[in-house]
């Protein structure tokens, strides 16, 4: 990209309509489409069915990985299906959005063999596509408890909580905030990861349990106090996720053209005319994580002609995965690295026109800026460089903090009697959906036993999760039923 002074003059160029009519139809088209019944037939045959499969032990919600893919190839998909959606009742998106090259295709050992894994994500997705295709739902309710629990926030956490909840009988109220369900699902994840409205069809078939109302356009702190759901229920969920989007801390940061990377994509997901979305010739991206991913293949797709993003520190410190790095790159989009912001520049009309970076270095482990730094012109800056944590809802609740989310025990109990929380408000998360789908079923199970007065049927399960001596917690857990986890083999 050239790298001028004269763009300061222009007015910025940002456009609805880039692409041609017909374009947008396929635009955001799936980016690994579904595998055929042959494809999944050969990709299961390549499994090796190991012994205390490494698979299982990278997955967070510790998924049968090996049983599941024996039941595709045994031809018994539905069968396949309920193993993953034991353990994971967000199965299905979990298989279009993991970032399995970081979880159980990297432990595979057809990866460390050939460099080849199992397809475990498109397995995945086969089976649990294949079930919710019939349209029934394959848990049933446990007897009326008489309990009835609040869960705050309808995405991953908290539907995984909810779920989980009414599957051991209790009366589930989830409270969201937002008009529609799904958390990041449905307002955050790229559009070609979850296409077909994907994010409703599983909200809605996970509420086919029954037990479970939502009341939308209720916010904690807005609507509903801590205080008011801690006296008028048996027990509370937090599942809140990150509301708030950090800034850049640069003067002039709320210009026209510097964007909050997770609105831009709120607005693009909620959009029924992806030609009205505003799109920049030149656009920079500051961040290193899957948003600033997202972000530049979305607008790259849309017609952006230049997408740079820009990351202060080397390419293995990227939080994105080196897959999800390369498929920016072969979107179009350019990544630069050891690069940090130093100032928006701005037209007579005050809108962004540019960015200036900053070179940086690390020489003894610590981050500094070169001083030495180059101008890029931007009809758009996009801010993705994380998510924070929104406390004031909790107020005065006394509810512990640390590293500004909320602090949790290894059952994902607060430091509140009668309050859980879970997903990526949490501190220590790994902030991923697979992740909060596992944050709520435990917290779930251990509502379940405080609710029931049931003794801790793990005996040091805390303590050596503590320990890092429990891979995968799920193992652990009984299934909702009282029944023993299925075994592999
Ligand atoms: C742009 C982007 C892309 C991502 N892509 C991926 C990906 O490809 N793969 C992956 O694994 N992870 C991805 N993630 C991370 C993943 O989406 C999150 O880890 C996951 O959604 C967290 O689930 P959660 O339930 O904790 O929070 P959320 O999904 O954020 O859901 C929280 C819910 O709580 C509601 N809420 C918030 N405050 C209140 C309140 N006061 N009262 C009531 N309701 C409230 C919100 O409206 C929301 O519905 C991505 C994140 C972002 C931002
Ligand atoms: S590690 Fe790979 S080969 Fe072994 S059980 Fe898991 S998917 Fe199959």
């Amino acid at each position: 990209m050239a790298e001028s002074a004269s763009f300061e003059t222009e007015a910025p160029d940002i456009r609805a309509g880039r692409l041609n009519a017909a374009a947008y139809d396929q635009v955001f088209d799936d980016l690994h489409p579904p595998l055929t019944r042959h494809e999944a037939f050969v990709e299961a045959d390549r499994c090796y069915f190991c012994y205390d499969a490494p698979c299982m032990n990278a997955c967070p919600t510790g998924i049968d990985i090996p049983l599941f893919i024996r039941q595709i190839a045994a031809d018994n998909p539905t069968g396949s299906a309920k193993t993953i959606l034991a353990e994971n009742i967000l199965g299905g998106m979990c298989a279009r959005v993991c970032p399995t090259e970081t979880l159980c295709e990297q432990a595979c050992v057809r990866e460390a063999a050939e460099g080849k894994p199992v397809k475990i994500g498109l397995l995945q997705r086969y089976a649990t596509d294949h079930l919710m295709a019939e349209d029934k739902h394959p848990f049933t309710r446990a007897a009326p408890t008489g309990k009835h629990v609040a869960v705050v926030g309808a995405g991953p956490a908290g539907l995984s909580a909810a779920h989980r909840l009414a599957q051991h009988g209790h009366e589930v109220t989830i409270f969201e905030a937002r008009p529609k369900g799904g958390g990041l699902n449905e307002y955050g994840i790229a559009a070609y990861k979850t296409v077909d409205d994907f994010a409703q069809k599983e909200l809605d078939f996970i509420l086919k349990i029954g037990g479970i109302t939502i009341e939308y356009d209720k916010a904690l702190g807005r609507d509903i106090s801590i205080e008011a759901l801690k006296a008028g229920y048996d027990a509370v969920f937090l599942g809140m996720g990150l509301p708030e989007v950090n800034d850049l801390g640069l003067e002039g940061e709320d210009a026209d053209g510097c964007i909050d990377a997770v609105d831009y994509i709120a607005a693009l997901r909620q959009s029924d005319d992806l030609s009205a979305l505003p799109v920049g010739r030149n656009v920079v991206v500051i961040g290193g994580g899957m948003t600033a991913i997202d972000i530049a293949i979305q607008i790259k797709l849309l017609g952006a002609e230049n997408v740079t993003i820009a990351y202060r520190r080397g390419r293995e410190s990227m939080n994105a995965s080196a897959y999800e790095q390369e498929l920016a790159q072969t979107h179009g989009a350019i990544i630069r690295h050891w690069l940090q912001p130093k100032a928006l520049k701005h037209n007579a009309a005050g809108a962004i026109c540019g960015i200036e970076l900053e070179y940086t270095a690390q020489p003894n482990g610590k981050l500094t800026g070169t001083g030495e730094t180059l101008t890029l012109p931007a009809d758009q800056v996009f801010k993705a460089i994380g998510q924070s944590f929104d406390a004031h809802p909790l107020a005065g609740s006394g509810i512990g903090l640390a590293k500004g989310r909320i602090s949790v025990d290894a059952e994902r109990r607060t430091s509140v009697e009668g309050i859980w929380a879970g997903g990526d408000c949490v501190a220590d998360g790994q902030d991923l959906t697979v992740a909060s789908v596992q944050d709520g079923k435990l917290a779930a199970e251990s509502i379940h036993r405080a609710l029931m007065r049931i003794p801790d049927q793990i005996d040091g399960f805390a303590e050596a999760v503590l320990a890092g001596g429990i891979s995968s917690p799920a193992e652990h857990l009984p299934q909702p039923d009282g029944s023993a986890r299925p075994t592999a083999r």
